[in-house]
This record gives C-alpha cells, sequence and structure tokens, in this order.
C-alpha cells in the first residue's frame, strides 16, 4: 500500500436499507423494480456487526430506510443496536405500518431522529398517489406521534407533475404536522421512478413556477417560531373541534370554529376537473370526476382550508354518511360510515385485535 497516496475521507452516514417491502406503491419509487425478497435481507446479528464496523469506521448517523423499515418485525432491535453503537438513528418512513404502540419501543430503542414523506397536502389526492387508502391519515397520526415524543421530526415532500403545483400548501402541512425542518426533493429517477418518468417529469413552468413559492415561504419563515408555534395551535384547536363535530356536536364554541372555517373554505377555493394521477404498482386507479383545489399561492392555512372543506362536504352531503369513532382498546380513530354497518377503524387492525383478546379470554376462562 502507498503511504503517500491520499487517503479517502472517512464515511459519515450510511444507510440502511433495511428491506424492499412497502405497502405503498408510489409511482416514483426508487426501489429496484425486482425486488429482494424478505427471505434475502439482512438479519439483526448482521446489522448489528454491520452497525459496529460503521461506528469503527467514523460513521456518525445510521439512515434507517427503505422499502418500508416498518414492515420489519426486527425494527425495534435494529434501532437498538445502532444507538449501542453510539450512531445517531434516523427513521425513514412512509409512516404506514408503524402503530403508536410500535413507535414507542422504537423511541425507547433510542430512536433519535424521524423524517416522514408525504404525497400531497389533499388527503384524497395524497392517497391516491401512494395507492393506500388512509395513508395521509397514518401520516398525521404518527407524525403527532413523533412530536409526543419529543423527537425531532423531517417532512419530506416528494415532488412531482401530479403535486408540484401544491408545494406551498404542502409546506404548509409539514409545519401543522410540527416538522423542524422541511425537505422539498424532486423525484429521484430510479426504479419506478425512470419507469414512469415521462409522467412524472414537471413543466418548466411548473418547476420555475415552485421554486418562487418555495423562495418566498423561504423568506416568509425565516426565524419566524413565533408564527409557527401560532399556527400549529391553531391546527390543533381546528382538530379538535372537527372531532366533536364529527361525533355530533352542533352547537358551541366547537361548531362555530368549523362553521367559520368552513366558510373561509368555500371562499378560497374552486372546483377543477381531475387530474390523471400516473399509476404505479398497486396504485388506486378509481375515477374521480372533479377534485377541489386550493389557490396555489395559498397561505399556510391551505391544509385547515382543505379539511374545512372536508367537514363542510361531510356536513351537508344528502349521503347520510355518519362519523364512528372505532372502540379498539386505544385507538380512538373515526372513520366515515356510509351504510351504517362499520364497527372498526379497519378490521385487519382493530377488529382482529378485539377477535383475539376475546378468543383468549374464552379460553383462559375454559382452562380455569
Ligand atoms: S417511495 Fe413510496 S412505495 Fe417506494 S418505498 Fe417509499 S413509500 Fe414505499
Amino acid at each position: 500500500m502507498d503511504a503517500t497516496a491520499p487517503r479517502a475521507p472517512r464515511p459519515l452516514g450510511l444507510l440502511a436499507e433495511l428491506t424492499h417491502r412497502c405497502p405503498l406503491g408510489c409511482p416514483y419509487c426508487s426501489n429496484p423494480l425486482a425486488l429482494e425478497r424478505r427471505a434475502g435481507e439482512l438479519d439483526t446479528a448482521i446489522w448489528t456487526r454491520v452497525f459496529r464496523e460503521a461506528a469503527a469506521l467514523g460513521v456518525l448517523q445510521v439512515h434507517l430506510s427503505g422499502g418500508e423499515p416498518g414492515a420489519r418485525r426486527d425494527l425495534a432491535e435494529i434501532t437498538h443496536a445502532a444507538h449501542q453503537a453510539g450512531l445517531y438513528t434516523n427513521l425513514i418512513t412512509s409512516a404506514v405500518g408503524i402503530s403508536s404502540e410500535m413507535f414507542g419501543r422504537l423511541a425507547a430503542a433510542g430512536l433519535d431522529h424521524v423524517q416522514i414523506s408525504i404525497q400531497d397536502s389533499d388527503p384524497a389526492v395524497a392517497d391516491h398517489i401512494a395507492g393506500y387508502k388512509g395513508a395521509y391519515a397514518r401520516k398525521q397520526a404518527l407524525a403527532a406521534e413523533v412530536v409526543r415524543h419529543g423527537i425531532p421530526l423531517t417532512v419530506n415532500a416528494v415532488m412531482h407533475r401530479a403535486n408540484i403545483d401544491h408545494v406551498g400548501a404542502m409546506v404548509a402541512l409539514a409545519l401543522e404536522l410540527g416538522a423542524k425542518r422541511v425537505e422539498v426533493a424532486h423525484v429521484q429517477y430510479y426504479g419506478w421512478a425512470l419507469q414512469n418518468r415521462a409522467r412524472l417529469m414537471p413543466t418548466r413552468e411548473q418547476a420555475e413556477r415552485a421554486m418562487q413559492t418555495v423562495a418566498r415561504l423561504r423568506e416568509r419563515v425565516k426565524g419566524d417560531d413565533v408564527a409557527a408555534e401560532a399556527l400549529l395551535a391553531t391546527a390543533l384547536e381546528l382538530r379538535e373541534a372537527v372531532h366533536d363535530v364529527a361525533l355530533g356536536q352542533r352547537s358551541g364554541r366547537a361548531w362555530e370554529i368549523v362553521a367559520g372555517w368552513a366558510q373561509r373554505a368555500r371562499a378560497a377555493g374552486r372546483l377543477v376537473p381531475a387530474d390523471v394521477v400516473p399509476g404505479g404498482a398497486g396504485n388506486d386507479t378509481s375515477p374521480r370526476a372533479a377534485r377541489w383545489e386550493l389557490d396555489p399561492d395559498s397561505d399556510f392555512d391551505a391544509p385547515l382550508l382543505a379539511v374545512a372543506h372536508a367537514m363542510d362536504d361531510l356536513l351537508t352531503s344528502p349521503s347520510g354518511t355518519t362519523v364512528g369513532a372505532c372502540p379498539g382498546h386505544g385507538c380512538g380513530w373515526l372513520f366515515t360510515d356510509r351504510r351504517r354497518r362499520r364497527r372498526w377503524c379497519s378490521m385487519a387492525a382493530c377488529g382482529n385485535r378485539e377477535k383475539v383478546r376475546r378468543h383468549a379470554q374464552r379460553t383462559r376462562q375454559a382452562v380455569a
């Protein structure tokens, strides 16, 4: 070995792709088209060794990524191993598949930072792009958990042709979720993204408009922690009011708050023909004739206006859709119920858990 040769700088970060599995089907996914199967994933013991070796090489931080790292049952053990090796641990997640109970285990294992990706500021469009109904709501729920544990949150807004005109509202949503840092990143053209490039690439005008919006927002939030705190407080107030009104409250402060926001939403919105969102693996491609849109230049309260509009729709719709509260242990989720027959937020989660609980109870009683 030539002792005079320049030495490569020490690596600072390690990107640990724990799995290629993911319940979402984003058309811009940079996963390879031929995925590594579960049986081919590195196990906990190998990752533990890798983290120790990485730390010895000088690595300071590890990004626990995927696919969706929440698909790994041993994610808490892997996080603990990275923490024990002295690495700063960053979880990069879509938020789907990480329950509050699991997040508690990750926090206890030494998780230092979380990055959640968002698809759009409009819940229906976001779920459509993700190819997963309910993904938007799960992102909100996990972001709230992250903030509750006092762990810093980054929100990553992945931009492409179908959502780049909403960049302002997406940044506002990120702040309302409690993000300490917002990353506005264009799609990286690998894997599915490369396959779908023609449909994902924004026009030049779109890109220039988005850059101007981001520059304006940067200027606006520079050092403006007070405004961000006030916005968060407003969002929390609206969330509580929406909860109470959705469950039947028709007077008092909660009603006034929702009615006031709904009025503002009507004034700020316009109905546009639905865009065609490019499809990817597992995408929901159900057609929609039109969607409700805010002015792309609207201010940071755009996501609150979107929520208010959805509530307006629900309350004034003649379809008779009702809202129910899931009775699952520790759940607390609300759901819409068109046929008034629904009991659980999700049969696969709370419904099955209850079945297992009842079965265990019956078995215990039979033994006793
Ligand atoms: S880009 Fe979407 S589909 Fe791909 S791993 Fe991330 S969340 Fe999953």
